[in-house]
Protein backbone atom coordinates (compact mmCIF):
# COMPACT_ATOMS: atom_id res chain seq x y z
CA UNK A 1 0.00 0.00 0.00
CA UNK A 2 1.39 3.47 -0.73
CA UNK A 3 1.70 5.95 1.41
CA UNK A 4 -0.46 8.60 -0.46
CA UNK A 5 -2.56 10.78 1.30
CA UNK A 6 -5.81 9.28 1.74
CA UNK A 7 -7.67 12.20 1.57
CA UNK A 8 -7.21 12.39 -2.34
CA UNK A 9 -8.28 8.66 -3.31
CA UNK A 10 -10.97 8.70 -5.14
CA UNK A 11 -11.40 12.07 -5.23
CA UNK A 12 -10.17 14.70 -7.86
CA UNK A 13 -7.24 16.84 -7.03
CA UNK A 14 -8.14 19.51 -5.14
CA UNK A 15 -7.22 22.26 -7.68
CA UNK A 16 -9.51 20.93 -9.94
CA UNK A 17 -12.71 20.69 -7.36
CA UNK A 18 -11.35 24.29 -6.55
CA UNK A 19 -11.30 25.40 -10.37
CA UNK A 20 -14.88 23.48 -10.27
CA UNK A 21 -16.43 25.32 -7.40
CA UNK A 22 -14.94 28.59 -8.95
CA UNK A 23 -16.79 27.71 -12.61
CA UNK A 24 -19.79 27.17 -10.82
CA UNK A 25 -19.45 30.22 -8.81
CA UNK A 26 -19.21 32.59 -11.32
CA UNK A 27 -21.56 31.01 -13.65
CA UNK A 28 -24.42 31.66 -10.68
CA UNK A 29 -22.83 35.26 -10.80
CA UNK A 30 -23.25 36.06 -14.35
CA UNK A 31 -27.02 34.01 -14.27
CA UNK A 32 -27.74 36.74 -11.60
CA UNK A 33 -27.25 39.55 -13.72
CA UNK A 34 -24.89 40.22 -11.52
CA UNK A 35 -21.10 39.48 -12.92
CA UNK A 36 -18.74 42.56 -12.24
CA UNK A 37 -15.51 43.06 -13.98
CA UNK A 38 -12.67 45.96 -13.93
CA UNK A 39 -12.28 48.29 -16.13
CA UNK A 40 -8.74 49.57 -17.09
CA UNK A 41 -7.99 53.28 -17.03
CA UNK A 42 -5.04 54.43 -18.33
CA UNK A 43 -4.93 57.89 -17.26
CA UNK A 44 -5.17 59.79 -13.77
CA UNK A 45 -8.13 60.75 -12.71
CA UNK A 46 -9.70 63.65 -13.75
CA UNK A 47 -13.10 65.29 -15.68
CA UNK A 48 -11.89 63.26 -18.79
CA UNK A 49 -9.99 59.63 -18.51
CA UNK A 50 -8.68 57.33 -20.80
CA UNK A 51 -10.59 53.79 -20.88
CA UNK A 52 -8.66 51.64 -23.46
CA UNK A 53 -8.26 53.58 -26.56
CA UNK A 54 -11.08 56.23 -26.41
CA UNK A 55 -11.69 59.17 -23.41
CA UNK A 56 -14.45 59.53 -21.73
CA UNK A 57 -16.02 61.97 -19.34
CA UNK A 58 -15.76 60.99 -16.19
CA UNK A 59 -18.80 60.79 -13.38
CA UNK A 60 -18.00 57.89 -11.35
CA UNK A 61 -14.67 59.21 -9.69
CA UNK A 62 -15.31 60.51 -5.63
CA UNK A 63 -12.54 62.52 -6.58
CA UNK A 64 -15.61 66.05 -5.71
CA UNK A 65 -12.70 68.81 -5.80
CA UNK A 66 -10.13 67.63 -8.36
CA UNK A 67 -7.41 66.96 -5.76
CA UNK A 68 -6.59 63.28 -6.76
CA UNK A 69 -3.92 64.60 -9.73
CA UNK A 70 -3.35 67.96 -8.23
CA UNK A 71 0.03 69.29 -8.87
CA UNK A 72 0.17 70.32 -4.73
CA UNK A 73 -0.76 67.07 -4.10
CA UNK A 74 1.97 65.44 -6.60
CA UNK A 75 4.59 67.59 -5.20
CA UNK A 76 4.02 66.82 -1.80
CA UNK A 77 3.63 63.31 -1.82
CA UNK A 78 7.20 63.23 -3.95
CA UNK A 79 8.50 65.03 -1.59
CA UNK A 80 7.56 62.70 1.01
CA UNK A 81 8.98 59.91 -1.39
CA UNK A 82 12.24 61.71 -1.51
CA UNK A 83 12.52 62.45 2.49
CA UNK A 84 10.83 59.11 3.49
CA UNK A 85 10.60 56.62 0.55
CA UNK A 86 8.03 54.70 -0.99
CA UNK A 87 7.54 51.96 1.85
CA UNK A 88 6.94 52.83 5.27
CA UNK A 89 8.70 49.20 6.84
CA UNK A 90 6.17 47.79 9.61
CA UNK A 91 3.71 49.22 11.47
CA UNK A 92 2.89 51.80 13.06
CA UNK A 93 3.54 50.04 16.62
CA UNK A 94 7.20 48.46 14.60
CA UNK A 95 9.02 51.23 13.21
CA UNK A 96 6.43 52.88 10.73
CA UNK A 97 5.13 55.75 12.68
CA UNK A 98 6.98 58.77 10.25
CA UNK A 99 5.89 61.79 10.89
CA UNK A 100 3.89 62.78 7.32
CA UNK A 101 1.48 59.96 9.08
CA UNK A 102 1.93 62.32 13.07
CA UNK A 103 1.56 65.38 10.76
CA UNK A 104 -1.44 64.43 8.72
CA UNK A 105 -3.18 63.43 12.05
CA UNK A 106 -2.98 66.52 13.81
CA UNK A 107 -3.78 68.34 10.29
CA UNK A 108 -7.06 66.25 10.43
CA UNK A 109 -7.47 66.79 13.82
CA UNK A 110 -7.53 70.29 14.17
CA UNK A 111 -9.91 70.23 10.62
CA UNK A 112 -12.42 68.53 12.23
CA UNK A 113 -11.71 70.58 15.56
CA UNK A 114 -11.14 67.00 17.80
CA UNK A 115 -8.75 66.46 20.47
CA UNK A 116 -6.99 63.59 18.26
CA UNK A 117 -7.05 61.51 14.96
CA UNK A 118 -5.42 58.01 13.99
CA UNK A 119 -4.87 57.26 10.33
CA UNK A 120 -5.56 53.74 8.74
CA UNK A 121 -4.78 52.38 5.46
CA UNK A 122 -8.40 52.98 4.30
CA UNK A 123 -11.71 53.65 5.15
CA UNK A 124 -12.75 49.97 5.72
CA UNK A 125 -9.76 49.27 7.79
CA UNK A 126 -10.50 52.26 9.91
CA UNK A 127 -14.36 51.22 10.14
CA UNK A 128 -13.14 47.31 11.16
CA UNK A 129 -10.38 48.87 13.65
CA UNK A 130 -12.91 50.92 15.82
CA UNK A 131 -15.90 49.14 15.57
CA UNK A 132 -13.89 46.07 16.88
CA UNK A 133 -11.90 47.57 19.18
CA UNK A 134 -14.42 49.52 21.12
CA UNK A 135 -17.40 47.08 20.89
CA UNK A 136 -17.86 43.02 21.56
CA UNK A 137 -20.28 40.08 21.99
CA UNK A 138 -22.36 41.86 24.81
CA UNK A 139 -22.99 45.08 23.25
CA UNK A 140 -25.10 46.37 20.36
CA UNK A 141 -24.90 48.21 17.34
CA UNK A 142 -27.69 50.19 16.22
CA UNK A 143 -26.91 51.11 12.22
CA UNK A 144 -28.57 52.70 9.84
CA UNK A 145 -29.77 50.58 6.72
CA UNK A 146 -28.58 51.78 3.94
CA UNK A 147 -24.99 52.48 6.01
CA UNK A 148 -21.91 50.79 4.07
CA UNK A 149 -20.77 47.49 3.67
CA UNK A 150 -17.71 48.51 5.28
CA UNK A 151 -19.61 49.43 8.78
CA UNK A 152 -21.38 46.42 8.90
CA UNK A 153 -18.31 43.98 7.98
CA UNK A 154 -17.04 46.04 11.52
CA UNK A 155 -20.17 45.06 13.01
CA UNK A 156 -20.48 41.56 12.06
CA UNK A 157 -16.72 40.74 12.88
CA UNK A 158 -16.98 42.91 16.79
CA UNK A 159 -19.38 40.33 17.45
CA UNK A 160 -21.55 43.15 18.43
CA UNK A 161 -25.72 42.17 18.09
CA UNK A 162 -26.53 44.11 14.96
CA UNK A 163 -29.52 45.77 14.80
CA UNK A 164 -30.90 47.89 11.86
CA UNK A 165 -33.03 51.03 11.76
CA UNK A 166 -35.03 52.10 8.69
CA UNK A 167 -32.84 54.62 6.40
CA UNK A 168 -32.81 57.98 8.36
CA UNK A 169 -36.42 56.95 10.48
CA UNK A 170 -35.69 58.76 13.54
CA UNK A 171 -38.84 56.89 15.40
CA UNK A 172 -37.30 53.95 13.79
CA UNK A 173 -34.51 54.57 15.49
CA UNK A 174 -36.11 55.43 18.78
CA UNK A 175 -38.18 52.36 18.44
CA UNK A 176 -35.06 49.84 18.39
CA UNK A 177 -33.09 52.36 21.22
CA UNK A 178 -36.51 51.12 23.60
CA UNK A 179 -36.13 47.26 22.62
CA UNK A 180 -35.31 45.14 25.64
CA UNK A 181 -31.12 44.35 23.47
CA UNK A 182 -30.59 47.94 23.82
CA UNK A 183 -31.81 48.20 27.66
CA UNK A 184 -30.26 45.21 29.55
CA UNK A 185 -31.16 44.33 32.61
CA UNK A 186 -28.71 42.32 34.29
CA UNK A 187 -25.23 43.88 32.28
CA UNK A 188 -26.44 47.41 30.61
CA UNK A 189 -24.85 46.86 27.09
CA UNK A 190 -23.12 49.41 25.53
CA UNK A 191 -24.96 50.53 22.43
CA UNK A 192 -23.18 52.54 19.37
CA UNK A 193 -25.36 54.06 16.83
CA UNK A 194 -23.45 54.34 13.52
CA UNK A 195 -24.57 56.23 10.29
CA UNK A 196 -22.98 57.69 7.35
CA UNK A 197 -23.52 61.66 7.19
CA UNK A 198 -23.82 61.46 3.57
CA UNK A 199 -25.34 58.35 1.89
CA UNK A 200 -22.60 56.80 -0.88
CA UNK A 201 -24.99 55.63 -2.94
CA UNK A 202 -28.11 57.74 -2.17
CA UNK A 203 -26.34 60.79 -1.58
CA UNK A 204 -29.11 62.03 0.79
CA UNK A 205 -27.43 63.35 4.21
CA UNK A 206 -28.20 62.07 7.88
CA UNK A 207 -30.45 64.37 10.18
CA UNK A 208 -27.15 64.19 12.43
CA UNK A 209 -28.83 66.83 15.32
CA UNK A 210 -32.04 64.81 16.12
CA UNK A 211 -29.57 61.82 15.63
CA UNK A 212 -27.10 63.06 17.85
CA UNK A 213 -30.07 64.45 20.45
CA UNK A 214 -31.70 60.80 20.40
CA UNK A 215 -28.64 59.20 20.86
CA UNK A 216 -27.69 60.81 24.16
CA UNK A 217 -31.39 60.57 25.48
CA UNK A 218 -30.40 56.72 25.34
CA UNK A 219 -27.04 57.09 26.36
CA UNK A 220 -25.88 55.67 23.23
CA UNK A 221 -22.96 56.52 21.39
CA UNK A 222 -22.47 57.75 17.91
CA UNK A 223 -20.58 56.93 15.12
CA UNK A 224 -20.59 58.63 11.37
CA UNK A 225 -19.27 58.04 8.46
CA UNK A 226 -17.81 60.89 7.08
CA UNK A 227 -16.60 59.56 3.63
CA UNK A 228 -18.70 61.86 1.76
CA UNK A 229 -18.67 65.04 3.62
CA UNK A 230 -14.70 65.75 4.78
CA UNK A 231 -13.72 68.49 2.87
CA UNK A 232 -17.32 69.34 1.40
CA UNK A 233 -19.37 70.40 4.28
CA UNK A 234 -19.44 72.74 7.09
CA UNK A 235 -17.59 76.28 7.33
CA UNK A 236 -14.64 74.90 7.45
CA UNK A 237 -15.52 72.25 5.11
CA UNK A 238 -14.25 69.06 7.48
CA UNK A 239 -17.55 67.55 6.98
CA UNK A 240 -21.11 67.55 8.50
CA UNK A 241 -20.24 66.68 12.14
CA UNK A 242 -18.90 70.05 12.62
CA UNK A 243 -22.44 71.67 12.68
CA UNK A 244 -22.41 73.87 15.99
CA UNK A 245 -23.11 71.91 19.45
CA UNK A 246 -22.54 68.63 17.57
CA UNK A 247 -18.86 67.87 17.68
CA UNK A 248 -18.20 66.89 20.71
CA UNK A 249 -21.50 64.97 20.89
CA UNK A 250 -20.37 62.54 18.37
CA UNK A 251 -17.76 60.18 19.81
CA UNK A 252 -16.59 58.53 16.80
CA UNK A 253 -16.18 60.61 13.66
CA UNK A 254 -14.75 58.77 10.57
CA UNK A 255 -13.13 60.53 7.34
CA UNK A 256 -11.75 58.75 4.07
CA UNK A 257 -8.51 60.40 2.50
CA UNK A 258 -9.21 59.01 -0.96
CA UNK A 259 -12.78 61.02 -2.21
CA UNK A 260 -12.52 64.70 -1.98
CA UNK A 261 -9.26 64.70 -0.02
CA UNK A 262 -7.61 63.00 -3.13
CA UNK A 263 -5.25 60.60 -1.69
CA UNK A 264 -6.16 57.09 0.02
CA UNK A 265 -6.78 56.00 3.58
CA UNK A 266 -9.06 56.14 6.38
CA UNK A 267 -9.06 57.94 9.89
CA UNK A 268 -10.89 57.98 12.88
CA UNK A 269 -11.29 61.32 14.78
CA UNK A 270 -12.42 61.61 18.63
CA UNK A 271 -10.77 62.09 21.88
CA UNK A 272 -7.07 60.99 22.58
CA UNK A 273 -8.08 58.30 24.81
CA UNK A 274 -10.48 57.13 22.07
CA UNK A 275 -7.18 56.96 20.26
CA UNK A 276 -5.20 55.71 22.61
CA UNK A 277 -7.55 52.54 22.74
CA UNK A 278 -7.30 52.37 18.59
CA UNK A 279 -3.33 52.24 19.34
CA UNK A 280 -3.62 49.34 21.54
CA UNK A 281 -6.56 47.39 20.55
CA UNK A 282 -7.57 48.18 16.91
CA UNK A 283 -6.55 45.15 15.02
CA UNK A 284 -6.82 46.75 11.50
CA UNK A 285 -4.07 49.27 12.73
CA UNK A 286 -1.84 47.15 15.10
CA UNK A 287 -1.32 44.26 12.17
CA UNK A 288 -1.20 46.09 9.61
CA UNK A 289 2.19 47.80 7.49
CA UNK A 290 1.98 51.46 8.24
CA UNK A 291 0.10 53.62 5.36
CA UNK A 292 2.41 54.65 2.89
CA UNK A 293 4.32 57.99 3.90
CA UNK A 294 3.23 59.52 0.07
CA UNK A 295 -0.59 59.12 0.92
CA UNK A 296 -0.26 61.15 4.21
CA UNK A 297 1.62 64.00 2.96
CA UNK A 298 -0.60 64.15 -0.11
CA UNK A 299 -3.52 64.05 2.53
CA UNK A 300 -2.16 67.01 4.54
CA UNK A 301 -1.30 68.92 1.59
CA UNK A 302 -4.93 68.29 0.63
CA UNK A 303 -6.75 69.50 4.02
CA UNK A 304 -4.53 73.09 3.73
CA UNK A 305 -5.99 73.30 -0.01
CA UNK A 306 -9.32 72.58 1.23
CA UNK A 307 -9.22 75.70 3.76
CA UNK A 308 -7.38 77.73 0.78
CA UNK A 309 -8.90 80.15 -1.49
CA UNK A 310 -8.26 77.74 -3.80
CA UNK A 311 -10.21 75.51 -1.96
CA UNK A 312 -12.91 77.99 -1.73
CA UNK A 313 -13.29 78.52 -5.46
CA UNK A 314 -13.37 74.96 -5.84
CA UNK A 315 -16.02 74.16 -3.25
CA UNK A 316 -18.07 77.02 -5.02
CA UNK A 317 -17.58 75.72 -7.95
CA UNK A 318 -18.47 72.29 -7.23
CA UNK A 319 -21.88 73.30 -5.26
CA UNK A 320 -22.92 75.68 -8.58
CA UNK A 321 -22.93 72.10 -10.60
CA UNK A 322 -24.58 70.67 -7.95
CA UNK A 323 -27.26 73.01 -8.32
CA UNK A 324 -27.08 72.80 -11.87
CA UNK A 325 -27.23 69.44 -11.86
CA UNK A 326 -30.10 69.31 -9.58
CA UNK A 327 -32.10 71.08 -11.72
CA UNK A 328 -31.35 69.75 -15.18
CA UNK A 329 -32.32 66.26 -13.73
CA UNK A 330 -35.39 67.34 -11.98
CA UNK A 331 -37.31 65.45 -14.75
CA UNK A 332 -34.50 62.08 -14.66
CA UNK A 333 -34.70 61.54 -11.03
CA UNK A 334 -37.24 62.09 -8.21
CA UNK A 335 -34.52 61.52 -5.68
CA UNK A 336 -35.98 63.73 -2.86
CA UNK A 337 -32.26 63.93 -2.27
CA UNK A 338 -31.31 65.37 -5.41
CA UNK A 339 -29.13 68.20 -4.67
CA UNK A 340 -28.16 67.37 -1.51
CA UNK A 341 -24.65 66.50 -2.71
CA UNK A 342 -22.30 65.58 -5.21
CA UNK A 343 -23.85 62.04 -5.60
CA UNK A 344 -27.03 62.32 -7.94
CA UNK A 345 -28.61 58.67 -7.94
CA UNK A 346 -30.89 57.85 -10.83
CA UNK A 347 -32.50 54.97 -9.83
CA UNK A 348 -34.49 52.92 -12.23
CA UNK A 349 -35.34 49.47 -10.24
CA UNK A 350 -34.07 46.46 -12.45
CA UNK A 351 -30.39 45.51 -12.88
CA UNK A 352 -30.24 44.86 -16.08
CA UNK A 353 -31.55 48.17 -17.56
CA UNK A 354 -29.18 50.01 -15.10
CA UNK A 355 -26.60 48.00 -16.70
CA UNK A 356 -27.84 48.66 -20.17
CA UNK A 357 -28.38 52.43 -19.82
CA UNK A 358 -25.01 52.43 -18.07
CA UNK A 359 -23.14 50.95 -21.51
CA UNK A 360 -25.28 53.16 -23.68
CA UNK A 361 -24.05 56.12 -21.65
CA UNK A 362 -20.79 54.90 -22.38
CA UNK A 363 -21.02 54.36 -25.88
CA UNK A 364 -21.87 58.11 -26.19
CA UNK A 365 -18.51 58.61 -24.15
CA UNK A 366 -19.93 59.09 -21.01
CA UNK A 367 -18.79 57.28 -17.84
CA UNK A 368 -21.46 56.98 -15.12
CA UNK A 369 -21.64 53.50 -13.42
CA UNK A 370 -24.30 51.11 -12.59
CA UNK A 371 -24.69 50.46 -9.43
CA UNK A 372 -26.47 46.95 -8.24
CA UNK A 373 -27.08 44.25 -5.50
CA UNK A 374 -25.36 43.72 -3.27
CA UNK A 375 -24.41 47.54 -3.47
CA UNK A 376 -27.53 48.70 -3.11
CA UNK A 377 -31.08 46.51 -2.63
CA UNK A 378 -31.89 44.07 -5.55
CA UNK A 379 -34.72 46.00 -7.01
CA UNK A 380 -33.13 49.00 -6.53
CA UNK A 381 -30.67 49.32 -9.00
CA UNK A 382 -29.32 53.27 -10.25
CA UNK A 383 -26.93 54.69 -12.31
CA UNK A 384 -24.71 57.03 -9.67
CA UNK A 385 -23.51 60.32 -10.81
CA UNK A 386 -21.12 61.90 -8.92
CA UNK A 387 -20.02 65.46 -9.77
CA UNK A 388 -16.41 67.42 -9.24
CA UNK A 389 -15.50 70.99 -9.08
CA UNK A 390 -13.66 70.54 -12.36
CA UNK A 391 -16.68 69.25 -14.32
CA UNK A 392 -17.89 72.31 -16.78
CA UNK A 393 -21.55 73.35 -17.50
CA UNK A 394 -21.62 71.79 -21.09
CA UNK A 395 -20.09 68.68 -19.25
CA UNK A 396 -23.54 68.35 -17.29
CA UNK A 397 -25.54 69.28 -20.06
CA UNK A 398 -24.69 66.83 -22.34
CA UNK A 399 -25.10 64.32 -19.39
CA UNK A 400 -28.28 65.66 -18.69
CA UNK A 401 -29.54 65.34 -22.21
CA UNK A 402 -27.61 61.45 -23.13
CA UNK A 403 -29.74 60.33 -19.51
CA UNK A 404 -32.63 61.22 -20.77
CA UNK A 405 -32.42 60.12 -24.21
CA UNK A 406 -31.05 56.52 -22.90
CA UNK A 407 -33.38 56.59 -19.91
CA UNK A 408 -36.71 57.08 -22.55
CA UNK A 409 -35.46 54.34 -24.80
CA UNK A 410 -35.30 51.89 -21.62
CA UNK A 411 -39.09 52.56 -21.67
C1 LIG B 1 -15.54 54.61 0.41
C2 LIG B 1 -16.24 54.42 1.68
C3 LIG B 1 -15.65 53.76 2.76
C4 LIG B 1 -14.34 53.05 2.64
O1 LIG B 1 -13.29 53.93 2.48
P1 LIG B 1 -11.98 53.43 1.72
O2 LIG B 1 -10.94 54.39 2.11
O3 LIG B 1 -12.32 53.51 0.27
O4 LIG B 1 -11.72 52.03 2.19
C5 LIG B 1 -16.33 53.73 3.95
N1 LIG B 1 -17.54 54.29 4.09
C6 LIG B 1 -18.16 54.90 3.06
C7 LIG B 1 -19.50 55.49 3.26
C8 LIG B 1 -17.53 54.97 1.82
O5 LIG B 1 -18.15 55.53 0.80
Amino acid sequence: MSHGSPCTTGHAAPQEALERRLESELAEIRTAGLWRELRRVDSAQGRRIRVGNREVLNFSSNDYLGLANHVVLREAAIKAIEKFGCGSGASRLVCGSLSPHHQFEESIAAFTGSEAALAFNSGHAAALGAIGALMGSHDVVVIDRLAHASLVDAVRLSGARLLVFPHNDLDGLERVLRRRDCQGAVRRPRVLVVTESVFSMDGDRAPLGEIVEIKDRFGAWLMVDEAHATGLFGDRRSGLGEQPGLGDRIEIRMATLGKALGSSGGCICGSRKLVDLLVNRARSFIFTTAPVPAASAAASAAIEIVQSDEGARRHHRLWQNVAGMAELLTDVTTSPANGASAIFPIVVGSESVAMKAASNLFERGVLAPGIRFPTVARGAARLRVSLTSDHTHDDLGLLARALREILANAG
